[in-house]
């Protein structure tokens, strides 16, 4: 008979207090019955990331552990953010599982898609993504801005699988490589599709929240956007090549234009045009060094190699060995 596969599910977890103890109801309802359908093996795991909340999620995940014999809990020292703590997660997990689940707390993403996973890969699916083919619950703003997103990165020439988030499965030689990207700006569900290995869809239906509020105000969402820009693409400076050339030539344009007219006598009141000028070709350099700012911060952050995350407890590596 084949070895069951340990499944890890890794769950971050941000001031989620509210809705914690539903969410390990739910996981663990969905865990238990695949180790009882010997689905997957008897020592898989629920993992939840504190990313450095300061509400009582981290004493409820202790409790978990007492009341669980499939819990365990990894502390950050302070807020990292979501795709690091998912890191940290995963980092921890492929020590030593087959088969490793990412899902949020809130329980928007549909826990019954895990089994489904979890048969795709038995089926030797190496990356299975969690697609929502509903965003009803979704305000109509996220929806079009996600929908805005998906396309813009689809035409800057990023690979995303539209709709998928970070809800999915990956083996562990898919999290292996999946690791092996040192890049401190995470944007994970860019860098997934460019891991490779055969991969499939799970389709659900994303559900409100369950309870809380989101962890991702419209200030967050628009940075991690534009994280997924420049972290993955760098069409906007070339971009800004265009502008400038574009810009040259009316330049020239008008150049000439001014000295035929000089030429012909006709004197050129030129107040209007110089202020114009000034202020037009101010405000698209600045936008262009802000641009090219970005990159370089980019670069800054990389070059620094500072650690992505600092774990203050782990209860995971203690658990893996009972
Ligand atoms: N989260 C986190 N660190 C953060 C922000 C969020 O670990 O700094 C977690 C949060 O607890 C949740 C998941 O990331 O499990 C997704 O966050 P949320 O549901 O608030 O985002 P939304 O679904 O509104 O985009
Ligand atoms: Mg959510």
């Amino acid at each position: 008979m084949m070895q069951e596969k340990k499944l890890t599910i890794v769950v971050p977890c941000y001031n989620e207090e509210e809705v914690l103890p539903a969410t390990v109801k739910a996981l663990g309802g969905i865990l238990s019955q695949l180790m009882a359908a010997k689905q997957v093996a008897a020592n898989s795991q629920l993992l939840f990331v504190d990313d450095g909340s300061r509400d009582k999620t981290w004493a409820l995940i202790q409790q978990f552990e007492q009341a669980y014999p499939y819990v365990a809990g990894l502390k950050f020292s302070r807020n990292f953010g979501h795709q690091d703590a998912l890191l940290a997660g995963m980092t921890k997990a492929v020590t030593d599982s087959d088969l490793i689940v990412t899902i949020d707390a809130d329980l928007q993403d549909d826990v019954n898609a895990i089994p489904e996973m979890v048969a795709a890969a038995h089926k030797g699916f190496d990356v299975v993504y969690g697609v929502r083919n509903d965003r009803q619950t979704d305000s109509v703003f996220k929806r079009d801005t996600a929908l805005a997103f998906y396309r813009m990165m689809g035409h800057l020439g990023v690979k995303l699988v539209p709709d998928s988030a970070d809800f999915r499965l990956l083996s562990q030689r898919a999290t292996t490589a999946l690791l092996a990207f040192k890049e401190r700006n995470l944007f994970l569900r860019g860098m997934v599709p460019l891991v490779g290995f055969p991969s499939t869809k799970v389709f659900y239906k994303r559900k409100p929240r369950f309870a809380g509020k989101s962890k991702y105000p419209l200030r967050k969402m628009l940075s991690f956007a534009m994280d997924g820009v420049t972290s993955f693409s760098t069409v906007p400076i070339r971009l800004i090549m265009n502008l400038g050339i574009l810009i040259v030539i009316i330049g020239i344009a008008l150049f000439i234009y001014t000295m035929v007219q000089k030429l012909r006598g006709n004197a050129i009141t030129g107040w209007a045009s110089l202020m114009i000028s000034i202020w037009v070709l101010g405000g698209v350099q600045l936008v262009c060094l802000s641009v090219i700012g970005e990159y370089v911060g980019k670069i800054f952050t990389e070059v620094k190699r500072r650690p992505r995350y600092t774990i203050e407890k782990d209860d995971y590596t203690k658990s893996s060995k009972k």
